[in-house]
């Protein structure tokens, strides 16, 4: 049982499916908003922060692609579900692009659809035990505040005093004057997921291991889901993603994640 009631947005143009939808999720005890194109969905993701959007694909105005390329480009966290015709072809890589968690093919039945958004809520909402910061190669990951920092003499870089300050009283430091941080913008399930490598660092994980742990016991993906968000990781954490040198293929099993280069085997 949620100890509060999380808020759904439900962004939808077909009116059965979203009627439909929001009284399912009250029922099941959700706050639920609700749109019917992309411009709308896009304002009220923005200013009334869900904890998670429902986001059909095809929508007026904008498509739901473009709407989750949005929010996540503003900084926002909140997990995005695609919810996506059979007939349309869900472009999963290019979605999982654009910053989506998690997708459902119309027509879904209502207690999938329930058991998906439940689970990845809790997801979201689970406090572990442990560092609340991990540091790698270059990389600061904070787990209070949610985000990947790269520490680097690159120009493009916009470190403020104020991101430095905080990189400072989350613990360990690795930040000294004059550095530069970046900002890597991680999707919701990318942060997840890089969280429980650095938790389980060194460590070979299975497929089935990872999808349980971090997509929880409600998620029906397949491993292939797995595989696009290892490879979106690798894109934005490995210097060369075609031969990564942190997380590592481990074959027959699944993956594991080192956080020196030296320490590959
Ligand atoms: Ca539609």
């Amino acid at each position: 049982m949620p100890d509060h009631k999380h808020r759904i947005l439900v962004v939808e143009d077909e009116a059965s499916i979203l009627l439909g939808l929001k009284e399912n999720l009250e029922v099941a005890g959700y706050e639920v908003l609700t749109a019917t194109d992309g411009p709308s969905a896009l304002k009220l993701g923005v200013e009334a922060r869900p904890a998670l959007i429902l986001l059909d694909v095809m929508l007026p105005g904008m498509s739901g692609y473009e709407v989750c390329r949005k929010l996540r480009e503003q900084g926002l966290q909140m997990a995005i579900v695609m919810l996506t015709a059979r007939q349309e072809e869900f472009d999963k890589l290019h979605g999982f692009e654009m910053g989506a968690d998690d997708y459902v093919t119309k027509p879904f039945s209502v207690g999938e659809l329930l058991a998906r958004v439940k689970a990845i809520l809790l997801r979201g909402g689970r406090q572990q035990a442990g560092p609340r910061v991990y540091e790698f190669d270059v990389f600061l990951l904070d787990l209070e505040e949610r985000v990947l920092k790269k520490k680097g003499p690159g120009s493009r870089v916009q470190g403020s005093g104020k991101k430095m300050q905080r990189a400072r009283d989350a613990g360990p430091v690795i930040a000294a004057e004059g550095d530069r941080w970046e900002e890597i913008v991680l999707t919701r399930t990318e942060f997840d997921l890089l969280a429980y490598f650095c938790a389980n660092e060194g460590k070979a994980l299975s497929r089935e291991r990872l999808m349980n742990d971090v997509w929880g016991t409600g998620y029906f993906g397949t491993q292939r889901s797995l595989d696009s968000f290892v490879a979106s990781l690798r894109s934005k954490i490995e210097k060369k993603p075609g031969e990564p040198t942190h997380i590592l293929t481990v074959h027959g099993v699944g993956y594991k994640f080192v956080g020196k280069e030296e320490q590959r085997t």
